[in-house]
């Protein structure tokens, strides 16, 4: 466990998450249950904002990446913190807008925006838009003429730099539907075609090079390779940018194979990236950009806990053990999409040895729908309340109804107090959108 203050084992041999004992949330709220520590949130974001503050004059923003958990209040903590946020979709513009988020803040991304959201940014007076496709520019420079706006734009370029937790490569030639490569020459012709729209106003440019990952160096590299970028388009064509967004990706702790990094720890990756784009700018003589990072999983990720009760327990002898939970894949599909590993453990009886290493099965109708295998637990039975860690980034966010199981409700926990910020389903939700057409009755 990558133990702090807010998430802890206390004195009654449970787990504690800011200040509130597990067992007794899953008592009073039920389980499964999505539990939020406030404390870390916050700490995560000012953490990034005040390192930008100390090390690059403030000329930067953080923009908390929402995809990885988007709900009303956590865009509220964002603006409280007074940092920015992405945001991918009309839906999460639109939860953004309805916190009350200030539109200024926002930066939109996609690689398909619709042009009803394309519409919707701009009516609201979005602040940045990042734009991924020739002819979104084209869409966008009407709109901006309806509305007679003249919009911040920046791009989305491909550095050639591809990162996976602890590799990263370089490549000539990015594959990816995201971006405009730098090397085939995709970036620069997207730049002429931009800067001839009257209504837009580019600022610069944008590349996110992946997720999850731990080296330094593959964030410093693409950091050169925008820099350089930069550098070379100011000497081609005299258009100088004067706003940098290096993306977000840095890795969280999920098991004793990732890394342990405290909060304080992720000011190192920051300054690394800050020394880099500080270095290139006095080498090729261009401005320090406005610089624009976007984490999302190392914000909210180690924040959450996911709480369940252990149903039905399976041993099948010697194959293996499975422990029910009354949750699933339609809670958390990390493990059924990419095999994530996860740290498992009872709350209710955190100090007890491991025993044996059993499969957290969820109760979906799916071989598939599998929370965690071969983990280590003391022996699990019915009524034991089983706490996943590190499940606050892309699993609320990407939780379907799947067996119209209910999505779960989520709690903000802080100095001991628990409140909803998601409330549970009811039967009634799961069928407020389902409608009888007259043939069928
Ligand atoms: C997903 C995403 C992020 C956030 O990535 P994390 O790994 O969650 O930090 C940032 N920027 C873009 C464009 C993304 O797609």
């Amino acid at each position: 466990m990558n133990q702090r203050e807010t998430l802890k084992i206390n004195a009654q041999g449970h787990l504690e998450i800011g200040g509130c004992d597990a067992v007794d949330l899953a008592k009073q709220f039920g389980t499964p249950l999505y539990v939020f520590d406030e404390k870390y949130i916050r700490d995560m974001m000012s953490i990034y904002r005040d390192t930008i503050a100390k090390e690059y004059d403030g000329n930067g923003l953080v923009l908390y990446a929402s995809k990885a958990f988007s709900c009303m209040a956590v865009y509220k903590i964002a603006e409280q913190e007074k940092i920015g946020v992405d945001v991918v979709s009309g839906g999460e513009l639109y939860t953004a807008l309805k916190a009350g988020f200030p539109a200024e803040k926002i930066f939109m991304h996609g690689n398909n925006k619709l042009p009803r959201e394309l519409e919707f940014a701009v009516e609201s007076g979005v602040g940045t838009i990042v734009l991924d496709a020739m002819d979104e520019a084209d869409m966008l420079d009407d709109l901006c003429a309806k509305y007679g706006r003249k919009q911040d734009v920046i791009i989305r370029i491909n550095p050639g730099v591809e990162a996976h937790t602890h590799a990263f490569v370089q490549t000539a030639r990015t594959d990816s539907k995201f971006g405009f490569s730098i090397s085939d020459g995709t970036a620069e012709k997207m730049t002429a075609h931009v800067l001839e729209k009257k209504n837009l106003k580019l600022r610069g440019y944008h590349c996110h090079i992946g997720s999850q990952i731990f080296e330094k160096q593959s964030f410093v590299l693409a950091a050169d390779k925008a820099m350089d970028f930069i550098a070379r388009i100011k000497k081609d064509t005299g258009f100088e940018a004067d706003l940098l967004n290096i993306g977000g990706g840095f890795g969280i702790w999920y098991t004793d194979e990732d890394a342990k990094i405290s909060v304080a720890g992720y000011a190192e990756y920051l300054t690394a990236l800050i020394e880099a784009v500080k270095k290139k700018s006095e080498q090729s003589g261009i401005a320090r950009p406005f610089l624009v990072i976007e984490p999302g999983r190392s914000i909210v990720g180690e924040a959450g806990v996911t709480l369940y009760t252990v149903g039905a327990v399976k041993d099948i002898p010697g194959v293996k053990k499975y422990v029910a939970i009354d949750g699933g894949m339609f809670d958390n599909p990390r493990y059924a999409l990419y095999q994530s590993k996860y740290t498992v453990l009872l709350a209710n009886r955190a100090n007890e040895a491991c025993t044996e290493k059993v499969t957290i099965a969820g109760k979906c109708c799916e071989s598939g729908d599998i929370i965690a295998v071969d983990v280590p637990l003391p022996q699990a039975k019915r009524g034991d309340i089983v706490a996943v860690l590190s499940t606050g980034a892309y699993n609320y966010s990407m939780a379907s109804n799947y067996n119209r199981n209910f999505i779960p409700p989520a709690v903000l926990v802080k100095d001991g107090k628990a409140e909803y910020i998601i409330k549970p389903q009811t039967y009634e939700d799961l069928v407020r959108n389902d409608v009888m057409p007259d043939s069928l009755k």
